[in-house]
């Protein structure tokens, strides 16, 4: 008898967000193509318009109301967009010309969407995304459509061109496996919250399987969407799932215990922190404090800096849930490749070689002093450390302590409660790491993302070749810890390491070998990094 040719087939994208799943396959609704609709008056269009944007406005706030911080920024910045008269009023101006309601939207949203498509940064062509996503609410409130979000399969894996954030935080994921994008990239909102909240995504697939399809697998670990599995490709993933859930349940078991290694030796596992409302209390529980808070989250994805109330209620906020243990709060690392773009700072041919980290904060001291003095009053009876990022002097240091002296005297004379925390450096320019002793700092935290990409002249953000070359077991690389780790003993001043490479279990025997007794990780890894702890003969891997 004639084999049946197999049904499987492979589609290859980015992986976004990593995981595994194994189920149904169900295609989201795409709502882009321009419904045709017959323009009555011009009056009657603009009120119809003008209703649905209130709509969307109002539907937005409720989202915001219900999201953690990082969604709630990025419906934020929506809401920014769809209050700005630039948006509505070319949708205005064709209705005046006999457009309907919806034909003027979307010629709207298509202007202002190629004017992001077109731009040279990878940032701004992701936020194109969020004017579909407001096209898609808009016209499907003006055509009446249902939302129809809801009803999937448990365990399903979604296929789309691409997903809006506002649809991705409409969406129960608990009961859902992950989702499969035509279009998008690991840079966009949807990819950062499908990271932040453990959703397998793979993003830029290299075809859409056009039938219907029963079942697939989501491989976001290698970027992969295999539809209709056969045996043995089916047998083999559901086996490592298997294998995933089994570490997992070790790995919660691990998070609540202290790290020790097999050999008895204590190791401190601290947390790196983005936005804190994305940070379970279990592992806030299970963590010795948290190694680095990004506090870029505060002021990304919005079109003002955070004020110094904002910052101070978010500083005491995360050291509250800590309940005594330290928080080391990195100040602001923006700039380069993260920019704010009300800050008015031109484009640089070498991002990550620019106006970054405390170079930018210390060129523009009225977005560093807000910073400072949050901090400074977050200090009095709390364990609080604050550290410098990109330092690559000592004349970096110099200035900011004379800044933190000078805002400190500044609170005194207002009668607010501060004092001064200790000031510790990131290590992550290879100037920092080969001339350490002459840094005048309390502590250390080695970056080992930025000094990899520095040392071995490779972008973090890299891809074929160049990835390969961004790696962190390099010697060079090990050599500049195991210094910098060495010094830190010698002169009696704590170090640890918070850049990826502590997050990968694989990697634990080579800073235990360097001298680390201290690390902070991805909340998502506290588990397994403690469990491979455990597993590490006396401390020296
Ligand atoms: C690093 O560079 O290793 C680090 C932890 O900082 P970030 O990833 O925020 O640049
Ligand atoms: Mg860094």
């Amino acid at each position: 008898m004639k084999p049946q040719p197999s049904p499987e087939r492979v589609f290859r994208g980015q992986p976004a967000a990593p995981g595994l799943a194994i189920g149904p396959l169900v295609r989201l609704l795409q709502r882009a193509a321009i419904p045709s609709a017959t323009a009555e008056s011009a009056d009657v269009e603009r009120r119809k318009l003008g209703q649905a944007v209130a709509q969307a406005q109002a539907e937005l706030q409720a989202l915001v109301a219900a999201s953690d911080a990082m969604g709630a920024g990025i419906l934020e910045f929506q809401l920014e967009l769809l209050g700005d008269p630039s948006l509505t009023e070319p949708a205005v101006a064709a209705i005046a010309e006999g457009a309907s309601a919806i034909a003027g939207w979307q010629a709207a949203i298509a202007e202002q969407a190629a004017i992001y498509e077109n731009g040279d940064d990878e940032y701004f062509r992701a936020r194109a995304a969020d004017l579909a996503d407001l096209r898609e609410r808009v016209t499907m409130i003006l055509t009446g459509e249902a939302a129809a979000l809801q009803g999937f399969p448990a365990g399903a894996i979604l296929l789309s061109a691409d997903l809006t954030p506002s649809r991705f935080l409409s969406l129960d994921w608990r009961r859902i496996g992950g989702a499969a994008l035509t279009a998008g990239s690991p840079a966009s909102h949807v990819a950062m919250l499908a990271r932040a909240r453990g959703v397998p995504l793979v993003t830029g697939l290299d075809g859409d399987p056009a039938e219907q399809i029963d079942e697939a697998v989501l491989d976001a670990d290698a970027g992969l969407l295999v539809t209709s599995p056969v045996a043995a490709t089916r047998s083999s993933y559901a086996d490592r799932l298997a294998a995933a859930a089994k570490i997992d349940r070790q790995a919660r078991q691990a998070m609540g215990q202290p790290a020790v290694t097999a050999g008895g030796e204590r190791i401190e596992v601290m947390i790196n922190v983005d936005d804190p409302a994305a940070v379970s209390e279990d592992v806030i529980a299970g963590c010795d404090g948290v190694g680095l808070m990004r506090t870029e989250f505060l002021f990304l994805g919005r079109n003002r800096a955070p004020t110094e109330e904002e910052q101070l209620a978010a500083y005491v906020a995360l050291l509250d849930r800590l309940k005594g243990k330290p928080a080391i709060i990195r100040t602001l690392d923006i700039g380069g490749d993260k920019p704010l773009p009300h800050l008015g700072i031109a484009a640089e041919a070498n991002p990550f070689l620019g106006l970054r980290g405390i170079r930018l904060c210390l060129a523009r001291p009225e977005l560093f002093r807000p910073q400072i003095r949050a901090l400074l009053r977050t200090a009095p009876g709390r364990a609080l450390l604050v550290m410098l990022p990109m330092v690559a002097t000592s004349g970096e240091i110099a200035q900011t302590r004379a800044l933190f002296a000078a805002c400190l005297a500044e609170l005194t004379r207002e009668g607010k409660p501060a004092a001064m925390p200790p000031l510790g450096i990131m290590v992550e320019t290879p100037a920092a790491a080969l001339a350490i002793d002459l840094l005048d700092a309390d502590f250390y935290s080695i970056g080992s993302n930025d000094l990899t990409q520095y040392v071995m002249a490779a972008a973090r953000d890299a891809s074929g070749l160049v990835a390969a070359l961004n790696d962190p077991r390099h010697p060079a690389v090990v050599r500049l810890i195991t210094q910098v780790v060495r010094h830190a003993e010698a002169s009696s001043k704590p170090v640890s390491l918070c850049g990826d490479m502590a997050s990968d279990p694989a990697l634990l025997p080579i800073l235990f070998r360097a001298g680390l007794r201290k690390i902070s990780v991805a909340p998502a890894a506290l588990g397994r990094v403690k469990l491979a702890i455990a597993s590490i003969g006396g401390g020296d891997g």
